[in-house]
Parts: structure tokens; C-alpha cells; sequence
């Protein structure tokens, strides 16, 4: 994949008798390597600050991304989700290590052991809303980042997010059940489980969002006998809840497909590729689209982001889970996997 340029902003105007900031941008050369990185941009002169000899204040922004080469997906943070991951920017009086880093609802220095730098700090009545301000560059660089990367062809894009409110109803539909920590479907509440039957919150496999190439090819998850096609009904409230109502199936009359969408739609949980799987092998993710019951039905054929474009990512349910309390066994039964 070609390098791809991006400017983002640095920095606001903003200027009183003790700091002089001018709007600055800066350019970043990106190109995807494989695995996870941590990508910064140049340091910039954004300004002085007056109160201490007129000192050259520089800026970066830094992110971090995951990058699965073979399958062409690309992992960033969305704005407003906070982690050690997401979108930062960071400043420093020239030549020091002052340094404050901007998060979305904090700013954080360098020196965990105190409570300021001794220069440096721009949370104070000495320097009003100025946090605030760069809490707006590193949103727009953010929401910049992801729109580029959203319209490079050929590249998905899975943006980690937070879950959505759900009523205490629909929530419950998205439980996920396991027995012996396999997978075997969604939380039934007319269902009188035993001891054997462990859950999970929609939260623990919650990734974010998720947007296809236009045009890109999926297929059904095969679930297990219990549930094969997962419990479709409840999800497409899930996905409903993200995007908004869903009126026509995403792989509409795709290669001539016979689509029933007046008999309703479903959240299919579906993966990359062409080839309807059981377990989804190599691959953490599987994501919620609206599709028609036929489609939801058939594992031979294949389907394409036609209609929509975005869907719910989750990650790491269909994979064999390990209970607590079942370490034993599981490991005794990974022993006996590698004798044969
Ligand atoms: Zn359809």
C-alpha cells in the first residue's frame, strides 16, 4: 500500500499577555506496516510562551494503529474513546521535558509522581479554555484520520467505540452463552440453564464500528445447531441502536439473489470473505449487518456491502473460551490436541 498524506492541525489561535499560540498544521506521511504501531508526527513550533523568556513551544500528535496485512484491516481508536491508544497531543517548551499530553478528558504529564511541571501547564486560570481547545485539535485530527482512512480503497476499517445504551430487554438478548466455554448462543430468558453454562456481557466483545469497502464481500458465521444462524432478531437492534433504522437488506438482489426483505430483517453476524464459516478462523472479528432472513438462511452464498457500509464489530466470542475454574481441563485438553 502507497503512503498516504494527511495534515492535520496543531493548533489553535490563541493569544493573551502570557502565551502567544498560532494555528499550525502539520504534515504526516503515513504508511501502514504490519502489526501494531505508534505513529507521531514532527514536532512543530506552535508559539512562545511569553512568561518564561519568550520559550518556543512544540507540539506532535501521536496514535496508535493495528494493521492486519493479509486481510487488509486497519484498527484506530474512534474519537471520544479514550485509551492509551487513541488520538494525543502532546507539548513542550523547546529543548525540555515538560511534557503535557492532551487526552479527550484529560491531560496527563510525563512525571506521574506530580501533580504539574514546573513551566509547563496549561490546565490553569493562567492560560483559560486553552485545554479545551486542544481537546477540539485532537477530535478534528481524530475525525480527519478516519475519514481518510475510510475512503482508501481496498482497506477496512474497524473503529473501537463504546456499546450503546440498550433497554434492559434488548440487552438481555445480547448475552452471549457458552457451555464448557464453547459458544453456543444467545441468552434465552424462557431458558432454565444449568451449572454447566457460563455468559457473557455484550460489553467483553464489544470492538467498535466497522466500515466495508463499498462493494465488499462477506458471509454468514455458521453458528452452532442450537442457534445456527445466532439469534439475528435481537441484533439488528444492536445494530439499529448504532446506526439508526435499517430498511432494506445490505446485499440487496445481490448476484441475482432472491432478498425476502418484506418478511424482515436480521443483524447477520458475518465475516470477510466469501466462505460461510463455522469458527472464523485467524481472524477476532466477526460484524453485525442487516441482511434479509434468505440471505441470513443460506451458507452457500455470498454476500456484498451494497446497501450499507457500516457495521458492529465484535471480536472474540466465537473463539474457545476459557471458564474459570475450567483452567485445568482446558489445558489438559490442549495437551492431549498437541499429542495427536
Ligand atoms: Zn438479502
Amino acid at each position: 500500500m502507497k503512503s498516504k498524506d494527511i495534515l492535520f492541525r496543531l493548533s489553535p489561535d490563541y493569544k493573551n499577555q502570557f502565551v502567544d499560540i498560532q494555528k499550525t498544521t502539520v504534515n504526516l506521511g503515513l504508511e501502514f506496516q504490519n502489526g501494531k504501531h505508534t505513529i507521531t508526527t514532527k514536532a512543530v513550533s506552535i508559539g512562545r510562551l511569553e512568561y518564561i523568556n519568550s520559550m518556543s513551544l512544540y507540539a506532535e500528535l501521536s496514535f496508535t494503529y493495528e494493521f492486519d496485512a493479509k486481510h487488509k484491516v486497519l484498527t484506530i481508536c474512534g474519537t471520544d474513546y479514550e485509551a492509551k491508544e487513541s488520538m494525543t497531543l502532546t507539548t513542550f517548551p523547546e529543548g525540555t521535558a515538560e511534557y503535557c499530553h492532551q487526552g479527550y478528558s484529560k491531560c496527563t504529564i510525563e512525571d506521574e509522581g506530580s501533580m504539574c511541571n514546573p513551566n509547563w501547564n496549561y490546565n490553569t486560570q493562567m492560560t483559560p479554555n486553552l485545554e479545551s481547545l486542544f481537546v477540539d485539535v485532537i477530535k478534528e485530527a481524530n475525525n480527519t484520520l478516519i475519514e481518510t482512512l475510510q475512503n482508501i480503497e481496498g482497506l477496512t476499517v474497524q473503529i473501537k467505540t463504546s456499546p450503546p445504551q440498550l433497554s434492559p430487554e434488548a440487552y438481555l438478548e445480547t448475552l452471549l452463552v457458552y457451555k464448557k466455554g464453547e459458544f453456543v448462543g444467545i441468552y434465552d430468558p424462557k431458558e432454565d440453564y444449568g451449572d454447566d453454562y457460563s455468559f457473557k456481557s455484550i460489553e467483553s466483545v464489544w470492538g467498535g464500528e466497522v466500515t466495508f469497502n463499498y462493494g465488499e464481500n462477506f458471509a454468514n458465521v455458521i453458528g452452532s445447531s442450537h442457534d445456527p444462524h445466532i439469534g439475528g432478531k435481537s441484533w439488528i437492534g444492536l445494530w439499529q441502536a448504532q446506526y439508526g433504522l435499517a430498511t432494506t437488506c445490505t446485499s440487496l438482489n445481490y448476484k441475482g439473489f432472491h432478498c425476502n426483505v418484506s418478511s424482515g430483517l436480521v443483524g447477520g453476524h458475518v465475516i470477510l470473505g466469501t466462505v460461510a464459516l463455522k469458527e472464523p478462523a485467524g481472524s477476532d472479528s466477526v460484524y453485525i449487518m442487516p441482511i434479509c432472513t434468505a440471505h441470513n438462511n443460506n451458507d452457500n452464498v455470498y454476500m456484498a456491502a451494497l446497501q450499507y457500509v457500516k457495521g458492529i464489530w465484535l471480536k472474540n466470542y466465537l473463539n474457545k473460551q476459557t471458564v474459570m475454574g475450567e483452567n485445568n481441563n482446558a489445558k489438559e485438553e490442549s495437551l492431549d490436541y498437541a499429542k495427536h
